[in-house]
């Protein structure tokens, strides 16, 4: 049996001739019931990727196989998108003055009344919105609205979820919730999700597979442990772990010594003891972040960063032994 369920193969989308913009040369394969984040920043591509993938636009070049079927592009039929697919955009596309029920029971056709009723209350209950069935769109948090616009994405019969920047409107306690929803969800219904977003954090807690891009190109390919322990570029490491990056001359300066341009590391793998030695570095500020502290060490007019576990340990002023005890070099 072939799980492969997308598979997107090198994939153009140039808006302009002049200057990059779009993707370029992008291919991939996705595994059904696998949630697939692609993170970059703003500008890298990524709405474009995903509006390729669901026949919103058209690809200049490559194309996308959903089930081993070309998904066809805007120009190819009357109705652009792809029936076994849905996705999710940051207006929600709700109607605002309908109730939550009517907007999801929207998407069913009235040929069976209790069924249709029977499957909204149900995919209410799922995404823990059953005590808003009676309340306006209008009157909902954007939290709230998202849940809503996944509900009524998912309740016709959707194989493919596409959610771009989900997330973004949502604060962080409901944020985490609506994070552990999706991904129960994915895996009790086999549903295949991807999700763009430029907030690595949603990538890394949700995904089996990860997509770094870049300028419009694809720069890695793994699950989020592997890129993160082992990041191929720079970028990739800033973006995901906030990385600390010197380049030869400052490594040099701290002790490191490197063949290629840039020394890369996390803050975590920044190793802090108190005793003294000649690995001296000065705690030029502390940055409280709950359980722990963030720590800007400075030696040799070089600044690093590391984590304080117990927060409080170290103040501002203060001397510490620091070890860079993995680092990357590129
Ligand atoms: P992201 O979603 O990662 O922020 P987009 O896919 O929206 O990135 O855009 C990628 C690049 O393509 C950006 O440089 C953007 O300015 C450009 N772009 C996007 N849509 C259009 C368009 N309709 N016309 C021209 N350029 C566009
Ligand atoms: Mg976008």
């Amino acid at each position: 049996m072939n799980s492969q369920i997308i598979s997107v193969n090198n994939l153009t989308k140039q808006y302009q001739q002049t200057q990059v913009s779009g993707i370029s040369n992008i291919s991939f394969s996705i595994k059904q019931g696998d949630i697939v984040a692609i993170i970059g920043e703003s500008g890298s591509g990524k709405s474009t990727l995903l509006k390729c993938i669901y026949g919103l636009i058209k690809a200049d070049e490559g194309e996308v196989l959903l089930n081993g079927k070309k998904v066809k592009g805007p120009d190819e039929q009357l109705i652009p998108g792809n029936a076994e697919m849905k996705m999710v955009t940051q207006d929600f596309s709700l109607n605002i003055y309908a109730k939550v029920y009517d907007n999801i029971a929207s998407m069913l056709s009235n040929t069976d009344i209790k069924a249709k009723q029977e499957k909204t209350l149900e995919m209410m209950e799922r995404l823990h919105i059953t005590k808003l069935k009676d309340k306006k769109i209008i009157e909902l948090s954007g939290g709230e609205q998202q849940r809503v616009a996944i509900a009524k994405a998912l309740i016709s019969n959707t194989k493919v979820l596409l959610l771009d920047e989900p997330f973004s409107q949502v604060d962080s306690l409901l944020k985490n919730q609506l994070r552990a929803d999706i991904k129960r969800l994915a895996k009790e219904t086999g549903l295949t999700i991807i999700l763009v977003s430029h907030d690595p954090t949603d990538g890394l807690f949700l995904a089996d597979q990860l997509l770094i891009l870049k300028q419009g190109k694809l720069l890695q390919n793994d699950s989020p442990a592997a890129i993160y322990q082992n990041p191929s570029d720079i970028y990739t490491a800033k973006i995901l772990g906030n990385a600390v990056v010197l380049d030869a001359n400052e490594a040099d300066k701290i002790g490191i010594k490197t063949s290629k341009d840039n020394v890369v590391f996390y803050p975590e793998w920044v190793e802090l003891k108190s005793t003294w030695n000649s690995r001296r570095f000065e705690v030029e500020e502390v940055y409280y972040k709950g359980f722990y502290d963030e720590l800007l060490l400075e030696r040799n007019g070089v600044k690093i960063r590391a984590l304080q576990l117990n927060s409080g340990e170290h103040k501002k002023n203060d001397h510490v032994q620091a070890n860079i005890g993995r680092f990357l070099e590129f």
